[in-house]
Formats: C-alpha cells, sequence, structure tokens
C-alpha cells in the first residue's frame, strides 16, 4: 500500500498547473485542460505540496491507510 491517496475535482480545475511543478511524476494537464493523476496513491510527498499550492483547492490527499485527510 502506498502512503497517500489523491482526489481531483475537475470542476474546480483551472489548469494552472501548480500541482504538475510540485509533483511532475504524478500530475499531468490533459487534453481537456485540467490535471489528471497518473495514479490514485503515491508515495511522493509532492502531492501534499501539489494539493496545498492550488489556488482553486481542488485537489484532495489522505493517508492511504484510512481517511485522515492531509491536505
Ligand atoms: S494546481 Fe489545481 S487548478 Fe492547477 S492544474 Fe493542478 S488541480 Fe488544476
Amino acid at each position: 500500500m502506498k502512503t497517500y491517496r489523491i482526489e481531483i475535482d475537475a470542476n474546480l480545475c483551472s489548469a494552472f498547473g501548480s500541482c504538475v511543478d510540485a509533483a511532475p511524476h504524478v500530475f499531468e494537464l490533459n487534453g481537456g485542460g485540467v490535471a489528471d493523476a497518473r495514479t490514485a496513491e503515491t508515495d511522493d510527498a509532492g502531492v501534499v505540496e501539489a494539493a496545498r499550492s492550488c489556488p482553486m483547492g481542488a485537489i484532495a490527499v489522505y493517508r492511504a491507510d484510512g481517511c485522515e485527510r492531509v491536505a
């Protein structure tokens, strides 16, 4: 099991791309102009910074072993 579970609200995403800067191995901008996560779970702590940096609050990061939200 990985450390973090990621959820992106595509309705909030405005494609600023700061999540891609913070965690380029996890996030990418798709052709529709919103962010996608390459994986739903990861050990990459950059996802926490990605969530904190998102100006739209579109990214939620949880501990993969429970429901605790970390960012
Ligand atoms: S930082 Fe937020 S608004 Fe910008 S691309 Fe990522 S999820 Fe979308």
